[in-house]
């Protein structure tokens, strides 16, 4: 492509049998041009005899194009008028990101918005038109190089950054972030601070396009690149589409005409000792399937949980798992989902017997299945996540599984979110869980913290909740009247989540009282947390026929150090290590030498990196997730391997059953 003597120099359709593009342009398999939305170019002779040549890299590569034959780019205004094309539209948008315009851009999956990361006016301007307060986006940088200037890289990381999947890696920024070990210097750094606020993290990706590349080499700065969508909508992949929904938001469009057939975000991963950990699986990784052992026969399609939303279809030993649909919140993203379903089952030709589902009745993706003419298994959500990490890490035989998460609808009807289970394929048992409490509010209750933390107080203190020295964390009128609520049990839900301890430690620790985006108050405690302390606070094991952890002496001890003034990143550490010892010590009484941990709470750094050195230290084996994700979007590869496991034991007791039956 940078090859001024090629006659594809500076083309940015470019490919070769090996790379291009291919799950964003499939309408249907077998992956042929025909049915491909590269249908509509007609290939030039050049092109055919490329196509044809099997000693040619561009043998039957699909979507191969020039600039005779191939898609071209335009520049629109945000009212959708073409301002000029190919190379020059390039060049202007280019210079209109210099200016601090915003740009967006018709990627690979989707659009993109793009804006100067170093323009903090710019940045600002993004979050204002996008609906987005704080939640970190993510950077393009033109060069590896230049991602060393920013960002802590280590090898494996390197390596991840410049495959072919070319994720978004979460990398540690070296400047930017006031860290409360001492031993990292706060520098200034040129990359806007509203990029990702308060974040030791970046999430950087390469150039993984030839219009990636093409644009980032003009520039030679790094740009933000998020999806192009209106708060958590899906992503726009049409022109026309993208100028109706984005043009409060992008002052410029840069199109292309090769049709996106379904949206792709950017996959988003992080290395964990020294491995792949995938946060958010899309482009690059899915839809490729992950094999399961022991399939049963019956085929199905399992539909996810609500948040960060994905669908998977179970086919023979081989499950299918979509890309990022989102949370389940809008009438855009429930098209989105149902979309996807249906185009999974095409695609993949499965004629389902089950649908898979989660516990929760009222959950958008449950509802979908009530109107399907199918018969469906429900999956509780704590045992979804439990099934996919046992499945993922090749386990057998019993283990013990840690399962921590913000919200998952129990057996009993109650919010679980704090649990412990043995688990194998044969049998489960829910061993232990976290002592109950009550949340005032309802589902308002996830942004603000303060809620989880009144319902904590109120289960210690009752009424005597030590009004006067909350002050400075919650107002004493909000106090009062979420206590009342309590009091007089007015739309609160009992929970268990360890999810809901931390938002009520962020927010008795004033660290976090209102979260813009999900898991902000767990993700700004985990961030304060000193580094350097060992110690922790104690709790509390009681046991009838199953163990429940009482965190109240954790709660007691760590009020009493907020008065004797000790530092907040000093409890923020002792807290997270109270969490691993709670582990350990139920780990040890347990008794099985395999140990999952799983659930949105294992996203934390701090917490998953300390309880998985204290499980080996005590020889323990720790499993974690790795190729499907540990939050929701792990849920429908989880339900998939559940139902499998229910399938398998109940045609195992058929059998014993006809067998005895026979005798
Ligand atoms: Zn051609
Ligand atoms: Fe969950």
């Amino acid at each position: 492509m940078f090859d001024p003597n090629n006659r594809r120099f500076l083309y940015p359709f470019i490919n070769c049998t090996n790379c291009g593009p291919r799950f964003s342009i499939i309408e249907s398999l077998p992956y042929d041009r025909p049915n491909t939305s590269m249908k509509k170019f007609q290939m030039c002779d050049e092109c055919k005899a490329e196509y044809k040549n099997p000693l040619d890299r561009r043998f039957h590569a699909q979507p191969i194009a020039c600039p005779e034959c191939g898609p071209k780019v335009q520049l629109l205004n945000h009212q959708g008028k073409t301002i000029c094309e190919k190379e020059d539209a390039i060049s202007e948008a280019v210079q209109k990101i210099k200016e601090g315009k915003i740009i967006a851009l018709k990627g690979l999956g989707g659009f993109q918005l793009i804006v100067i990361a170093e323009n903090d006016d710019a940045v600002k301007i993004l979050r204002h038109r996008k609906h987005r307060d704080e939640k970190p986006f993510a950077l393009m940088f033109p060069s590896i190089e230049m991602i060393k200037e920013h960002c802590f890289v280590s090898g494996v990381e390197e390596n991840t950054l410049i495959s072919s999947e070319s994720p978004i890696v979460l990398l540690r920024k070296k400047s930017g972030f006031r860290y409360p070990v001492s031993d990292i210097q706060h520098q200034a750094s040129s990359i806007s601070d509203s990029v990702a606020p308060q974040n030791p993290y970046l999430g950087v990706m390469l150039p993984y396009t030839p219009l990636h590349h093409l644009i980032m080499k003009k520039l030679s700065q790094p740009v933000i690149a998020t999806s192009g969508n209106i708060s958590e909508e899906p992503m726009c992949i049409d022109e026309n589409e993208a100028i109706e929904r984005l043009s409060g938001i992008a002052d410029y469009f840069l199109v292309h005409n090769r049709p996106i057939i379904r949206p792709v975000d950017d996959s988003v991963v992080r290395i964990l000792k020294d491995e792949l950990m995938i946060l958010r699986r899309a482009r690059g990784y899915s839809p490729l399937p992950i094999s399961i052992t022991n399939a049963a026969e019956e085929d199905f399609i399992c539909v996810g949980g609500h948040l960060k939303n994905t669908v998977s279809v179970k086919k023979g030993n081989k499950v299918f798992l979509s890309q990022h649909i989102g949370d389940l919140e809008n009438t855009e993203a429930e098209r989105y989902f149902c979309n996807t379903i249906s185009d999974f089952k095409q695609m993949y030709k499965v004629n389902p017997t089950y649908l898979v589902h989660d516990l929760h009745p009222d959950y958008t993706s449950t509802k979908y299945c009530s109107t399907q003419n199918l018969k469906a298994i429900s999956v509780q959500h704590h045992l979804a996540h439990i099934a996919g990490c046992y499945e993922e890490n090749h386990l057998e035989g019993k283990c013990f599984a840690v399962c921590w998460d913000g919200t998952g609808y129990g057996f009993d009807k109650t919010i679980w979110g704090g649990e412990f289970f043995s688990y194998s394929e044969e049998e489960f048992s829910r061993v232990a869980h976290f002592r109950k409490f009550r949340i005032p509010g309802g589902d308002a209750a996830i942004k603000d913290t303060r809620r989880s933390l009144t319902g904590i107080l109120y289960e210690i203190f009752g009424n005597d909740i030590p009004i006067a020295k909350l002050n400075r964390v919650i107002p004493e009128n909000e106090l009062l009247l979420f206590a009342q609520m309590l009091n007089k049990n007015i739309n609160c839900f009992e929970t268990t989540s360890v999810g809901r301890i931390f938002d009520a430690v962020s927010s008795l620790l004033n660290i976090c009282s209102k979260s813009s985006y999900e898991a902000q108050a767990a993700m700004m405690l985990e961030f304060a947390a000193d580094q350097t302390t060992l110690s922790r606070y104690d709790f509390n094991l009681t046991d009838n026929s199953i163990f429940i952890v009482d965190w109240q002496p954790m709660f007691e001890q760590m009020i009493n150090e907020i008065f004797r003034g000790v530092e907040a990143s000093v409890i923020s550490a002792k807290f997270h290590n109270t969490l691993v010892e709670i582990i350990i010590t139920l780990s040890k009484k347990i008794g099985l030498t395999d140990v999952i941990l799983t659930g949105g709470c294992f996203q934390n750094v701090f917490l998953l990196e300390r309880t998985i050195d204290k499980l080996v230290e005590e020889k323990f084996k720790p499993h974690w997730n790795k190729l499907v994700s540990t939050n929701d979007g792990g849920i429908s590869f989880g339900q998939a391997v559940f139902a499998n496991h229910i399938l398998k034991r109940q045609n195992k007791t058929k059998i014993i059953q006809t067998e005895k039956m026979g005798a």
